[in-house]
Formats: structure tokens, C-alpha cells, sequence
């Protein structure tokens, strides 16, 4: 069933009694992930099975999961690949040490990097190189935040909340900048900075929002739906931050309960005794048909109604890696790159 029978359904059910769906647009896959995705399946079309991965591709079980039947082999760390193997970086980025051990290692390399992850990464060694005390915005310990920092260790400290900021030390308060994490809270990473410049009122600002599009959207849409709605669940994974930062908004937004869940199996009926209308979303790493399985799902149990509510259109799309880019040529393959997907979403079932 495609996304528009799903609707279709829903409004000629209309006429029955019972809940409604409030379900947000945008929701789901983001041009990084759609795009590094993309290269791990052009990767095994291209090059045979196996492909390694380092760590998940994206924040994502399913997606993982099925790229895995594929014959991708997804690994912690560079070292644990075989010498000379092909290997994918992910959307999260990594660290100047990791291409390096590659090299060692005689990896041929694809990176699928986000470009607005590089973005922030390329802020790093450029505020360091003019030798400012950075402090980077984020949670410590996720990958992403690991390879920012890994451009510059000497230079960067990261914060995770207002109240770290008070336990900076830094060597010249005239001289700090801040970037941060592409998938937080508007709203906490505004506290933080906020923190930050009571304590360093000449901290300069990073060019532009590292806080990605994606990452707005989907909170700017639940934060149109949550005061509407009695319960709010959100799909995605327990390690994806963009998709547990949405339910911390959707509470935020007023929505008396909300839930992250990986797929509809995980849905509980209690969650929505006496519930009237449900909102709906899912994270930047989520193909669209674990959103039908809980719309389905819902249908079933008293919300035939499916009502879209779209704050934002999104059209950003990226070109694949430069070398697979020029492999796929060679081959015959044209670069045609299914972007109607990330609205769609891919079933990602063979
Ligand atoms: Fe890129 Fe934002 Fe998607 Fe992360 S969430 S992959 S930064 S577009």
C-alpha cells in the first residue's frame, strides 16, 4: 500500500466514528540519510557483498537490519576490517584519526559523512586554526560529536547542558566560540548558549545554524501537532538523538504522553485509553513504512482518520560521494538517485 492509499483509505473511513491521526510533515528520512543509505546499497550493487560499515550507517534498527541481509558487515571500529576491504564511514561522521588508520589498513574508503555534519566539522578546524577555545554543543559519547571533536582535541570541550557551562575553563574569555551537535533541542541548545554567553559575552556565533534543517523541521512540525493531540508517538531508535529529542519536544509542546518506539509491534493499547486524537512522527532515520505499520496499526484500534499536518516542504537533496560518484560512471551506472523516497520512504524489505 502506498503512502497516499494509506490517506486515501483513511478519508473515505472518515465517515466512522472514532479517534483521528495527526501525523507530521516532514517526518522521517533526511537528505544525509537518504543519502548515506544510498550509498551503502550503490556500494554492495557496485562492488559485491561484503561491504563493511563503520557503526550503524544511520541511527536506525531497521535500516540496519536490512542492509545487513543485504551483505553489508557493519563493525565498531576500522580495525576490525580487513586489510584492503572496502569500508563506509556513516552520516555521523568520523574523526581525522579514523581516515587514518584506514590508510594504514589500505581501506578503500567511501565516506557518507552528512554534508552538514562536514559543515560543522570544517567550523572546528578553522576556529581552531585561529586558535579560539571551542565549545561544542552536544551529547558526549555519540558518534557524531566524536568525530567533531577528533578535528580538534586540543581546542574543543563539550557541553551538554547549561550546567556545564559554569565548569569551563577556558584560556582567553575574549576568545570562545561555539558550534554544536546537528540533531539537538532548538530549544535546550538555546539555553545552553544562552549560559554561555552570560559567562562569555564576546562568544562569537558559528555562521550559520548547525543545528540542520531536518532537525527543526521535525520539531518545529511537533511542536504545531503536541498541544493538539492527547498522546504523541515518535518512530525511532533509542540511539538516534534527533528522534528522542522529539519526544522531549513534544512533552515540552504540551502533549500530556509521548513514546519512542523502534516499530508497531512496541505499541501498547493501554497508551491510549480514552485518547481522542494521536500525533504522529518519525526521526531523520526512519523509512516511511515503519510510519504505515503504526498508522495501520492505529486504524485498527479506533483512529481510522489520517490527517497530514505540514509545516514545512522540504526539497534538499545531496549528490553522492565524489569516488562513487566516478566508480558508478565507469561501470555504466547513471547517478539517478531516488529522492521521491524520502517522503515515500523505502521498504528496504529485500
Ligand atoms: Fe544530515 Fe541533519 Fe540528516 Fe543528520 S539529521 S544526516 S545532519 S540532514
Amino acid at each position: 500500500m502506498t503512502h497516499d492509499d494509506t490517506l486515501r483509505t483513511s478519508e473515505s473511513d472518515s465517515r466512522v466514528e472514532g479517534g483521528k491521526i495527526l501525523l507530521a510533515a516532514p517526518r522521517g528520512y533526511c537528505a544525509g540519510v537518504d543519502r548515506a543509505v544510498d550509498v551503502v546499497e550503490k556500494a554492495l550493487d557496485l562492488y559485491g557483498a561484503p561491504v563493511y560499515v563503520r557503526k550503524e550507517i544511520v541511527h536506525n534498527k531497521f535500516v540496519v537490519e536490512s542492509l545487513t541481509k543485504r551483505g553489508a558487515i557493519f563493525v565498531q571500529e576500522t580495525d576490525q576490517v580487513p586489510e584492503g576491504a572496502r569500508v563506509v564511514f556513516s552520516a555521523h561522521g568520523v574523526s581525522p584519526e579514523v581516515h587514518a588508520v584506514a590508510a594504514q589498513r589500505h581501506l578503500a574508503t567511501i565516506d557518507a559523512t552528512c554534508p552538514l555534519v562536514t559543515k560543522v566539522h570544517r567550523e572546528a578546524v578553522r576556529y581552531a586554526k585561529d586558535d579560539y577555545d571551542i565549545i561544542l554543543v552536544g551529547h558526549e559519547g555519540h558518534e557524531e560529536v566524536e568525530g567533531t571533536f577528533g578535528e580538534a582535541p586540543e581546542h574543543i570541550q563539550v557541553v551538554g547542558t547549561p550546567e556545564e557551562v559554569d565548569n569551563l575553563v577556558v584560556r582567553d574569555p575574549e576568545r570562545v566560540v561555539w558550534i554544536s551537535q546537528t540533531t539537538l533541542s532548538v530549544d535546550e541548545t538555546r539555553q545552553t548558549v544562552d549560559r554561555l554567553r552570560q559567562r562569555f559575552p564576546k562568544l562569537v556565533d558559528p555562521p550559520s545554524d548547525d543545528i540542520c534543517y531536518a532537525t527543526q523541521n521535525r520539531q518545529g512540525a511537533v511542536k504545531v501537532i503536541a498541544p493538539q493531540v492527547d498522546v504523541m508517538v515518535v518512530v525511532g531508535s533509542a540511539n538516534s538523538s534527533n528522534s528522542v529529542r522529539l519526544v522531549d519536544v513534544a512533552l515540552e509542546s504540551g502533549v500530556p504522553a509521548a513514546y519512542r518506539i523502534d516499530k508497531a509491534e512496541e505499541l501498547q493499547e493501554e497508551w491510549f485509553t480514552g485518547a481522542k486524537t494521536v500525533g504522529l512522527t518519525s526521526g531523520a532515520s526512519v523509512p516511511e513504512i515503519l510510519v504505515r505499520e503504526v498508522i495501520s496499526w492505529l486504524q485498527e484500534r479506533g483512529f481510522p482518520t489520517v490527517e497530514e499536518v505540514r509545516t514545512e516542504t522540504e526539497t534538499t537533496t545531496f549528490a553522492l560521494p565524489r569516488d562513487l560518484r566516478s566508480d558508478l560512471k565507469k561501470a555504466g551506472q547513471i547517478d539517478v538517485r531516488p529522492h521521491a523516497r524520502r517522503t515515500a520512504g523505502p521498504d528496504h524489505t529485500s
